[in-house]
């Protein structure tokens, strides 16, 4: 039966480091700020930013909400981004994704100053991660790897598989992980026979958005099982792995909920801390 990455115990853990870290920073006369650009009514969208501004205040970060209307302008939206680049109360800057069709999300993100650029999405940042340079990590997979590192899990050599090449999680996190020397496959949805690339993983991550769609056929005995997926199947969440089957085969396994998700807002918390220091020291 497969360990329990349990990104709940982990955050939590985290959330004590960080609120001392915000009282240190505040005896220093520094608070931490962090502001969050939401477009529309995405009902998803506003559970993620209610969670980030609870998990905020349960640290003691400052935290604004900048809402726009669902059919504002590129202008409108970049003068606000402008203006929170200029703000010194806000050390960190987020726009919610997805944003409606209409707008445009690289120019958006472009906008943001890559010392604000919490989400690590920026081309600076994204570049930086190519070339191994340190700069602001995307959340979800700065989470991946520090769950890994907390297990005590080897990875120079092994094999790591992931399926999905988004720019949010799947191709930060293969970077991630070629960084820390993994030999890194990244599967998609044209790949031919997935399942003889899972077969091969040591370490296995699930970042499709398809729920149980990772059989336990699919995956190595003994291997390490990340599950990034969040699905909603009668009124439950689920991962992307068939959870119940695939913890019999693995060595390690992240449930859903209370894996990669908390961790994804513990390392937002964690890159907003990182983006005031660095700033304000
Ligand atoms: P995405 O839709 O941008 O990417 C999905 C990827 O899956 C694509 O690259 C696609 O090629 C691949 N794919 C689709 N069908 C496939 C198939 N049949 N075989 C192989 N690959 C296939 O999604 P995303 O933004 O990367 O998110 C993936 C999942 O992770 C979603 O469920 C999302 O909700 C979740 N997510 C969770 C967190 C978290 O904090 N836990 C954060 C971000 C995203």
């Amino acid at each position: 039966m497969a360990e329990l990455l349990s990104g709940k115990i982990l955050s939590e853990q985290l959330t004590l480091k960080q609120k001392e870290k915000v009282a240190e920073l505040k005896e220093k006369g520094i608070v931490p700020g962090l502001a969050v650009v939401f477009v529309g009514e995405d009902p998803a969208s506003q559970i993620y930013v209610r969670n980030k501004g609870i998990a905020c205040e349960t640290i003691g970060i400052y935290s604004r909400t900048i809402r726009l209307d669902a059919d504002c302008t590129q202008e409108k939206l970049t003068e606000t981004i402008e203006d929170l680049n200029k703000d010194k109360q806000i050390h960190g800057i987020l726009v919610q994704l997805p944003l409606p069709k209409h707008l445009d999300e690289q120019k958006t993100l472009a906008t943001i100053l890559p010392q604000k650029d919490v989400d690590g999405f920026h081309l600076i940042n994204a570049g930086k991660l190519f070339t191994n340079q340190k700069g602001i990590v995307p959340c979800t997979p700065k989470g991946i790897l520090f769950m890994l590192k907390d297990a005590g899990i080897d990875l120079a050599g092994k094999e790591a598989v992931i399926i999905g090449r988004s720019n949010i999680v799947g191709k930060p996190a293969a970077m991630l992980l070629l960084n820390e020397n993994c030999t890194v496959t990244i599967c998609h949805s044209k790949t031919k026979d997935l399942k003889e690339h899972t077969k091969r993983a040591d370490i296995l991550v699930a970042a499709i958005g398809k729920a149980k769609f990772v059989t336990a056929d699919m995956v190595k005995p003994g291997s390490v099982v990340i599950d990034v997926g969040i699905n909603r199947v009668d009124g439950k969440v689920v991962g992307d792995v068939d959870f119940e089957a695939v913890e019999k085969i693995a060595s390690y396994i992240t449930p859903v909920p209370g894996g990669v998700g908390k961790m994804t807002i513990s390392m937002l918390m964690e890159n907003t801390l990182e983006a005031a220091c660095a700033q304000a020291l």
